[in-house]
């Protein structure tokens, strides 16, 4: 119960806030940490040092006396006699002079703010004679001090500038986000597939992020429009044989008197339902395929199989002055579906007899070292120009000078129905041609690919 309500609060915070509280909260500690860590380090190291030095200087002292001073480096040196009589040197202010002798050790004077290392040693060769060394450590400690002050009333302009300068980058990384949301809400209001996302030219995480949504946009609208022009293309193709049918039938109903007129009439409409049939089962044929991903495979004899269609096409075609030509590879077996693949070469075969000027070549052909096998398909008819040969495989599409044809009684679903079915058998098709002289159909399938 508590996680859910703290997760409703925490998922209500923008991530740029969340991510600038985050790190604001380690970089305050880290910098507390810092600063903590210094002051007590300075003041062990202003001790250690110093004591070191105290102790190197007075000596020195003791053991060349000629080499005293009175000051020298932030250390005062007094200079007594045995009984503790001043006989020179300085006394820093602030330091009570006891001229009691207590050697060698460091000694700690503290008066009010005021600090002070002492530290006394014999000198050679002067009869009781002593120098003492004073280190005044307050001195430095105020120096420190004051750095650390600096430092740490410089901390929060740094902070600042580090909160501040890292929101700005967080919250300026994250707008391409907004806009992909907003892109993606007004495609949701508008159905307007043709929005894309602008966010400029980058390679950082986010634009490659809005770079695949856009592809993703790409391929939504392609398949949005592609279906869009399916449907009209399905209605448009229904509207011809149903204006027929209800013109001949109201033309009836008015009009005919005998049988043999009624007999026309029927004639008419029982031509159009037919297409209309024929159109609707392809349409149901194509959508099937489209919506299959796998196919039941067996191994058959591909030979025999086109030998079989070819055959077929010949007896169907007897009285149309027409010579076919077989030149097929016997014994080639392939993994593939039967039912289907003689769809294909149906298909292919009615298309090379509707165009044909009087010849039909089939061909067949294996490699092994390649796996595959080619079956060609060509005639010597009209041809497809140039521009329309990639258009060919589009549903509906129908070349205009075929579509004209009165022999072409297609809807331009055959070679989709063919390069769907050639797809899910890992193969493809490809085409050859010149207008007026020859068109080549090239199916290219794979031999021993089982899956
Ligand atoms: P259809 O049922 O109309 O033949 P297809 O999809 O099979 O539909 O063919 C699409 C179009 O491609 C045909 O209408 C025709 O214009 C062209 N086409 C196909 N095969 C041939 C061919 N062998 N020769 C000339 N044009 C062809």
């Amino acid at each position: 119960m508590l996680l859910k309500i703290k997760n409703k609060i925490t998922n209500q915070i923008p991530i740029s806030v969340k991510v600038t509280i985050w790190y604001t909260f380690f970089i305050g500690l880290l910098l507390a940490a810092i600063l903590g860590s210094l002051v007590f380090i300075s003041d062990i190291l202003v001790t250690n040092v110093s004591q070191k030095e105290l102790i190197k200087s007075v000596n020195e002292i003791a053991t060349n006396p000629h080499k005293f001073e009175s000051y020298d480096d932030g250390i005062f040196f007094l200079k007594y006699d045995s009984s503790g009589r001043k006989l020179g040197g300085l006394t820093p202010a602030g330091f009570f002079d006891n001229a009691r002798f207590s050697p060698n050790k460091i000694n700690i004077q503290k008066k009010r703010n005021n600090r002070f290392f002492y530290y006394d040693m014999k000198i050679r060769h002067e009869h009781g004679n002593w120098v003492r060394g004073i280190f005044p450590v307050t001195k430095i400690g105020n120096i420190l001090k004051k750095l650390l002050f600096i430092l740490i009333m410089m901390s929060p302009i740094l902070l600042f500038l580090i909160i501040y300068g890292g929101y700005k980058i967080i919250k300026n990384g994250f707008k391409p986000v907004e806009k992909i949301s907003n892109t993606a809400m007004k495609i949701k209001e508008n159905k307007d597939f043709s929005k894309r996302i602008d966010i400029g030219y980058g390679s950082d995480e986010i634009h490659n992020m809005a770079k695949s949504f856009n592809s993703m946009l790409d391929t939504l609208e392609s398949s949005y429009l592609h279906e869009k022009q399916f449907s009209s293309d399905v209605s448009h193709e229904l509207r011809t044989p149903i204006s027929v049918i209800m013109a001949e039938s109201a033309y009836g109903l008015d009009h005919i008197d005998t049988i043999e007129e009624a007999k026309e009439s029927f004639l008419v409409i029982n031509r159009q339902s037919k297409r209309m049939t024929d159109l609707l089962s392809q349409i149901m044929e194509l959508t099937k395929l489209e919506g299959k991903e796998t196919i039941v495979k067996e191994k058959f004899d591909i030979s025999q199989m086109i030998i079989e269609i070819e055959n077929d096409f010949i007896k169907m075609s007897k009285d149309k002055n027409i010579v076919f030509s077989a030149d097929v590879e016997n014994n080639v077996s392939i993994y593939g579906n039967r039912v289907l693949l003689e769809r294909v070469f149906y298909n292919l075969l009615t298309n090379a007899l509707k165009f044909t000027k009087n010849k039909i070549k089939i061909s067949l052909k294996s490699y092994s070292y390649l796996n595959c096998c080619i079956i060609e398909v060509e005639d010597n008819g009209i041809g497809i120009p140039q521009n329309e040969q990639s258009k060919i495989w589009d549903r509906f599409y129908q070349v205009e000078q075929s579509r004209n044809k009165n022999k072409n009684k297609g809807y331009g679903l055959g070679l989709s129905i063919v390069s769907t079915i050639l797809k899910l058998h890992n193969g493809k098709i490809e085409l050859q041609s010149t207008p007026n002289q020859k068109t080549i159909f090239k199916v290219i399938l794979p031999i021993n690919n089982k899956s």
